[in-house]
Order: C-alpha cells, then sequence, then structure tokens
C-alpha cells in the first residue's frame, strides 16, 4: 500500500487529490492537507469586495468534498518538509508532529511577501484573501473624493484583479453616478506599454481603460506605503484616497533552504512535474518556478501531470504525462469590453484575443462549473 500525501488545499491540491484518487486502486492511501478547512474560489474575490457574493457563494468544505473521494482530510499547517526521512512536519492542527509519505505532491501555494514594501501591511488593502476583500469592500464603501490607486508591486504576478478591480471600481462609481468623485489610475512596476505586450491585448484593454476613464501609469515600482500615499523606489509619490495593492509573491516558508528552490523560494520542476534534485515528490501550481503570471488554471493542468505521474509511479511505470505552460485569463470588465486572452507561454503560436459581454458570462459560468464539479 502507498501512502500519498498532498499539501495544500487550493486548485492544485484538490485537482490532485480527486484525480489521483480516481487513477489508483483503492487500498492506497491518500490524504490532504491545508491549513484552511475550505476551499476557496479566489477568482471571485474581486466580486467579493463589491458585495455581488458571499463567503459562502465561492467556498466549499475540504473535509466533506474529500471525504466522497475517500480522501483523508487534515486540518493543520505544514511546517516543514523533510526529504530525507520522507517526512512532514505539522504543527497548530488536527495532527502535532510528522506525518510519513511514500510520495508527496506539494501545493501549498505562493506566500504574500507583504514585508519587502515598508507600511504595506500596516495601511495598504490587498484582495488576496476572503479577509483582506471583505477589509477593502469596507474600505470602498467608507471612501470619500480622491484618487484611488489600484496596482501591482514587483513580482506581485498577478495581473488579472488589478484590472478586474480598476474596472469594477468605475462601475460601483457610474451606477450611483458618482463617477467624477473618484479618479482611478492603476499603477505598474512594468516599464511602459500596457500589460501583455502590445498588439490585440493591449488595444482591448486600451479601449476598456478609456471607455471607464481610468489612468495607467507605468514604471511605478512602489517600495513604500504611507498613510495616504504610496512612493516608489526612485522617490516618486502619488496621493490615495482608496488603495489596492498586490504585494511580492515568494515560494513557500516550508520548502525555504532545502535547495530545490529558486532564488525567490520557488520550486524547481521538470515538465513531469517532479520536484529536481529530490525523489517522490511533486510540486504543482504557483508554489512553482515557472516564468510569468501565477494563474489556477495553471495549477489544475499541472495537478493532473502530477497526479497521472504519481499513479505511473505507482505501478511501477516511468512518469510520462508533461505540462505544457500557456496562459488562459478572462478579464472581466462586467460588460462589452470584458476581454478574454490565450497564449502558449513555451511556444511561439500567436496570442489569441477575444472582447465581447460573452466573457463576463463565460468567468460566472466557469466558477459556478468548478464549484459543482468539486465540492
Ligand atoms: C483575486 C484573485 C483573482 C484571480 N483570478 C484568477 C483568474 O481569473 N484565473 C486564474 O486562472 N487564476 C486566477 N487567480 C489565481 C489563482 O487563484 C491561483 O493561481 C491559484 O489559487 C493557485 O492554486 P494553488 O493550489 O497553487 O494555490 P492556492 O490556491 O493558494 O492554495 C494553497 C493552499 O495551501 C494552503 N496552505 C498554504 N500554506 C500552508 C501551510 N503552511 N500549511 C497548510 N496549508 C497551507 C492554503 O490554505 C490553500 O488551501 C486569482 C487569484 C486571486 C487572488
Amino acid at each position: 500500500m502507498a501512502n500519498i500525501l498532498i499539501l495544500g488545499g487550493g486548485f492544485g491540491g484538490v485537482v490532485a487529490a480527486e484525480s489521483l484518487a480516481r487513477q489508483i486502486p483503492k487500498e492506497h492511501q491518500i490524504t490532504l492537507v491545508s491549513r484552511s478547512p475550505k476551499f476557496i474560489f479566489y477568482p471571485e474575490l474581486v466580486r467579493l469586495a463589491f458585495g455581488k457574493c458571499e463567503p459562502d457563494d465561492i467556498s466549499f468544505d475540504l473535509r466533506e468534498a474529500m471525504l466522497d473521494r475517500r480522501v483523508r482530510f487534515i486540518h493543520a499547517e505544514v511546517a516543514r518538509i523533510k526529504p530525507e526521512s520522507r517526512r512532514v512536519m505539522l504543527a497548530h492542527g488536527e495532527v502535532d508532529g510528522e506525518l510519513p509519505y511514500d510520495y508527496l505532491i506539494f501545493a501549498l501555494g505562493r506566500r504574500l511577501a507583504t514585508e519587502r514594501i515598508t507600511g504595506f501591511f500596516e495601511h495598504s488593502n490587498h484582495l488576496l484573501t476572503v479577509e483582506g476583500a471583505l477589509k477593502f469592500g469596507e474600505a470602498l464603501r467608507d471612501c470619500g473624493e480622491g484618487r484611488a490607486v489600484i496596482g501591482r508591486c514587483l513580482d506581485g504576478r498577478l495581473p488579472g484583479p488589478v484590472y478586474e478591480t480598476a474596472f469594477a471600481l468605475a462601475r460601483f462609481f457610474e451606477e450611483r453616478s458618482e463617477r467624477e468623485r473618484v479618479r482611478i489610475t492603476i499603477v505598474s512596476p512594468d516599464p511602459p506599454g500596457l500589460q501583455f505586450g502590445d498588439g490585440d491585448v493591449a488595444r482591448a484593454l486600451r479601449t476598456a481603460l478609456d471607455e471607464h476613464q481610468i489612468e495607467y501609469l507605468p514604471d511605478f515600482p512602489i517600495n513604500t506605503v504611507k498613510p495616504g500615499a504610496v512612493v516608489t523606489s526612485n522617490g516618486h509619490a502619488i496621493n490615495y484616497g482608496l488603495l489596492m495593492l498586490l504585494p511580492p509573491f515568494r515560494g513557500p516558508a516550508a520548502v525555504t533552504g532545502l535547495g530545490f528552490t529558486d532564488s525567490e523560494g520557488y520550486i524547481n520542476v521538470d515538465r513531469a512535474m517532479r520536484v529536481q534534485g529530490v525523489e517522490r515528490i511533486y510540486a504543482v501550481g504557483d508554489c512553482v518556478n515557472f516564468s510569468g503570471p501565477k494563474m489556477g488554471h495553471m495549477a489544475v493542468h499541472q495537478a493532473e501531470v502530477a497526479a497521472a505521474n504519481v499513479a505511473l509511479e505507482i505501478a511501477g511505470l516511468q512518469p510520462l504525462p508533461t505540462y505544457n505552460h500557456e496562459i488562459m485569463l478572462i478579464i472581466d470588465e462586467g460588460g462589452q469590453e470584458s476581454i478574454y486572452l490565450h497564449k502558449g507561454l513555451w511556444d511561439n503560436e500567436p496570442m489569441i484575443v477575444r472582447q465581447g459581454r460573452f466573457w463576463t458570462w463565460a468567468k460566472r459560468v466557469q466558477e459556478k462549473y468548478w464549484l459543482a464539479r468539486h465540492s
């Protein structure tokens, strides 16, 4: 009997557990460990902040969902992994101590490195947790006149929610006939030019931003947040009345110093999702060292690849399936300017860009389908 441990109850961990349970015989034991008893559908956090849904609409209970799939769930904090003894140290939870494994799938996501931006923790809102989204929602409803600054810090590798928040904010004030009260500025650490380079997607974004009179300020690498102002590393500052920033991301703490991460703490994996330099460990999702943005659909595909390869290893065969890195993103503008883009990140295929109201609807359907299928 093999004992497979999956760490993390997000997109990567849930899909890895489900996929593995379908592929291996029942005598093997699959265990999922997560610090949160709930799965959260992060792409809906912008809508949560704007009061368009409730926390219960975008989450489900992991223990119940896993029970249906004969996966054991442990609610605990992963402190450290110990590849040399094939054990994982858990703390603050249902199990305090070490759990052994024969195969490990690591899916703990990324760490929010708020400590890299002075004053971020004290003064900035973000949208990366349920609590963060609800707090930003409160700040929004209390905000007076002035400038709303929405943006990313350097290494905040998630462009979609920045645009979606700016669009939602514009619509929030437009619907109340108060749009002139607030100036909306998107800040980005990237060089001039809109995100995703030139071409169709930049044109589509530009049209959508102009439609809502949203300013775009590139080359603005924030390194300090003060009450009422953000400041860049080269001393430029702008004032804000409302602030939402994505902090820098880093790899997860549980693998720091183990020798298989890059300089930002992301885990080095090959295309079969095997962790480089150690045996029987796979990693998937935001925690791996692939280039580009960190996205849920990538975590899902990587989890499917890792699960298929663990199943092969258990059957005494060589890992075979490999992952192909691509971006598939809907930027929901809330109406006819919503954008879909698809691009292979490891090939030279041209980017596909579509724009229209259909994509707002498609994003809602995708969310409902996901939650119905996995809860
Ligand atoms: C506002 C927002 C909008 C987004 N929009 C999109 C979108 O439109 N499309 C898209 O594809 N992606 C989107 N994403 C990105 C997507 O949500 C992430 O890429 C995805 O969640 C990554 O999945 P993961 O399983 O790797 O990590 P996560 O989903 O972060 O899951 C990690 C899990 O590990 C647990 N965990 C972490 N550390 C520990 C520990 N030490 N011990 C125990 N458990 C731990 C966490 O509780 C969590 O359950 C969005 C994200 C946000 C925040």
